[in-house]
């Protein structure tokens, strides 16, 4: 039988199959095939799981289908390891905020960075729009519109006044990973979308008590068969650590559109006379905002082993 993986304590799985639910863990002991990643199931693994036998409520996963993508962060328990948060994610979404707190860009380009790099589609929610005053509603548009020039969507809305913007069109029939700094708001919008969340969690704690380890990292709600929200802690650890400098501004996707017309080979854009990535700071094509990130992920060896 074909499940998902909704939810993961270290051994055990909280696996979804059409409308049930059940708890599994592994068949046996199952290969990593990367030896730095620290599990080997993730939340949105589909996998193949059978009853124990001998057993009414105890299932085994045989089989680990092959995913689409997944998205890592750097192990909290193991250095030099990581640590698969989630798997076969269709968008990732950010809720951010103009004020109380504050989203920097910085961060927001961080997050979209580390998105490139794992080929997933990025979407910025703009939460709080309730706090703003005219200018600073003017503000965030300019925002949205230079996100939206880059490729990424772009919503805004007060999950307080239960204006979500285009958002519940935007997570429709996919799965999206959702995160947010704290304060963001995060909560409150998947007490939102899924009334019933509170009850799902006090499930799940059940299962947890079964003796095993309940730190979790990320965990799957469903709001309908095929639209799924992923919840993740804070994605500040968020793996740029794979990235090498020279690579760094392939995951920028508006100067990714001009480095093919760049003569320099392992171009910083920092200094190079006749860089076109400078040229574009010039002329406009690249956000000055997007640029400043650039430099601090550049220069930033903390975001880098
Ligand atoms: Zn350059």
């Amino acid at each position: 039988m074909k499940a998902t993986v909704i939810k993961s304590t270290g051994s055990w799985y909280r696996v979804k199959s059409g409308d049930e639910y059940f708890d599994a863990r592994l068949k046996g002991k199952f290969k990593l095939e990367d030896k730095r990643i620290t599990n080997p199931i993730a939340v949105g693994d589909v996998v193949e799981v059978e009853q124990n036998p001998g057993t009414t409520d105890e299932w085994l996963i045989t089989k680990i289908e092959e995913r689409d993508n997944y998205i890592i962060r750097k192990s909290p328990r193991k250095k030099h390891h990581d640590h698969l948060l989630a798997t076969n994610i269709d968008q990732a979404i950010m809720v951010a905020t103009l004020k109380m707190p504050r989203t920097s860009l910085g961060f927001i380009d961080r997050f979209l960075v580390t998105l490139e790099a794992f080929r997933i589609p990025g979407v910025i929610f703009f939460n709080k729009t309730d706090l703003l005053s005219e200018k600073e509603l003017a503000s965030i548009h300019v925002i949205m519109d230079q996100y939206k020039m880059i490729g990424y969507t772009c919503t805004k809305g007060s999950v307080l006044r239960e204006d979500l913007g285009l958002l519940e069109e935007v997570i429709k029939g996919k799965i999206s990973l959702l995160t947010g700094h704290s304060g963001s708001g995060k909560s409150s919008l998947i007490n939102h979308l899924i009334p019933e969340v509170d009850q799902k969690v006090s499930r799940v704690s059940d299962f947890a008590n079964k003796g095993v380890h309940t730190t979790t990292f990320a965990e799957m709600f469903f709001l309908d068969h095929d639209t799924a929200i992923i919840d993740t802690p804070g994605i500040k650890e968020l793996g740029l650590s794979e990235i090498e400098p020279e690579e760094l501004g392939h995951y920028f996707p508006e100067f990714r559109a001009l480095l093919g017309d760049c003569k320099f080979h392992n171009c910083l854009h920092v200094e190079e006379p006749g860089c076109v990535i400078k040229e574009g700071l010039e002329s406009g094509r690249i956000p000055v905002e997007r640029y400043i990130s650039y430099l601090s992920m550049l220069e930033n060896e903390d975001n880098r082993r």
